[in-house]
């Protein structure tokens, strides 16, 4: 995978004595959709806000392109603002027209007036909102007003877009043509984009990866391993019972409808089916492996779609090729419920 545009290292931000946010390590790549899921006051607004440079977390740091951003080379900052945009859950629009606060970050930018129509009336069209270019921004709807902010974050064309639970206020037909926005213009505009939901399957439809927030804590990295299923008492003690179809034995005391996930360090991947300890064994074929990092990613086909990290050293001396057998163990308490 190429070098992450935006990395965050050793995060830590505490409110009072209260909630404590601390990631450990978050890279962003270039072109790539993130989706932070989490419960209300999980920490995604913290993290975005850090992201965003508008909250300093009390310990820890972040990189653009490999270089930290801090206060005290406020150029580096300003460029750094310039490249990541936050949209925020509750939009603020001035009081002006919705064509105007469109136009205010090119206005800013010194965007000269011809460009600056023309960007921004294409703006205003791709969400929808040209008819009302002229009205009153404070007379919009919570839905047209989500998405003249959402107009006035693109039109700048950032690298790295952060939005804020985009379509908690809106009904789900803007929050899916919010999500069509979005789409189309990542791929268009090769835009990284983290958006923080607490939708479950808006996460699974908008991004190549989820990042699980739980507690302030990035718990899972990953779209993979991540499965939908319902926990029951089996005679052998308690079963996840994916909707894909897998049956897997889990130490968990919850039971019903749950989000079962396996933490790609957890699976121990053999080319043999070797007699494993593990509640869990899958034979599958691997489908892919990426460098990223100190570490390769494998992805395996196993009745389900699981990512594994293994460590670059140990990868070498496994001599596992694409297109291979093998042998996935999973230990019970490794599969866990969110
Ligand atoms: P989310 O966006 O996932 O709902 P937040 O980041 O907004 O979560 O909040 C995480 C936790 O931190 C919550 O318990 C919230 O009440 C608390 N919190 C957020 N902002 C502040 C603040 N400025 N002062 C004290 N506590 C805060």
């Amino acid at each position: 995978m190429a070098d992450p545009i935006i990395v965050g290292e050793h995060i830590s931000h505490r409110y009072g004595a209260g909630f404590h946010l601390h990631v450990d390590r978050l890279a962003l790549s270039a072109a790539r959709t993130y989706a932070v899921y989490g419960a209300n006051g999980s920490g995604k607004t913290t993290l975005l806000n850090i992201l965003a440079l508008l909250t300093h977390p009390q310990e820890g740091r972040i990189l653009l392109d490999g270089r930290p951003v801090n206060d005290s080379d406020p150029a580096r900052s300003r460029g750094y603002r310039r490249r990541v945009t936050l949209l925020m859950q509750h939009v603020y629009l001035f009081r002006s027209t919705v064509f105007d606060n469109v136009a205010s970050g090119l206005r800013f930018r010194g965007v000269a007036k011809e460009a600056l129509e023309e960007r921004v009336t294409r703006m205003l069209s791709k969400v929808g909102l040209e008819k009302l270019a002229h009205r009153s921004a404070h007379s919009l709807s919570g839905g047209e007003a989500q998405r003249a902010g959402l107009a006035r974050a693109l039109v700048t064309e950032p690298d790295v877009l952060l939005l804020d639970e985009p379509t908690a206020s809106v009904d789900a037909a803007h929050g899916r043509q919010i999500e069509e926005i979005l789409r189309e213009t990542c791929r268009q505009r090769r835009m990284t984009v983290v958006l923080s939901t607490h939708q479950y399957d808006q996460a699974h439809r908008v991004a190549d990866e989820v990042l699980i927030m739980r507690d302030g804590r990035l718990i899972e990295a990953g779209p993979e391993n991540v499965f939908k299923g319902r926990i029951d008492e089996s005679v052998d003690g308690p079963v996840a019972r994916l909707d894909c179809g897998v049956t897997l034995r889990t130490n968990t005391a919850v039971r019903g409808d749950a989000l079962v996930a396996i933490s790609p360090r957890e699976i121990q991947l053999s080319r043999s089916p070797h007699p494993s300890e593990a509640a869990n064994r899958l034979e599958g074929v691997l489908s892919a492996a990426a460098v990223d990092g100190d570490r390769i990613r494998l992805d395996v086909d196993a009745g389900l779609r699981l990512t594994v990290h293994v460590a670059r050293a140990s990868f070498a001396g496994m001599g596992l090729n694409v297109g291979d057998s093998v042998y996935a163990a999973i230990g019970a308490s490794a599969v866990r419920t969110q």
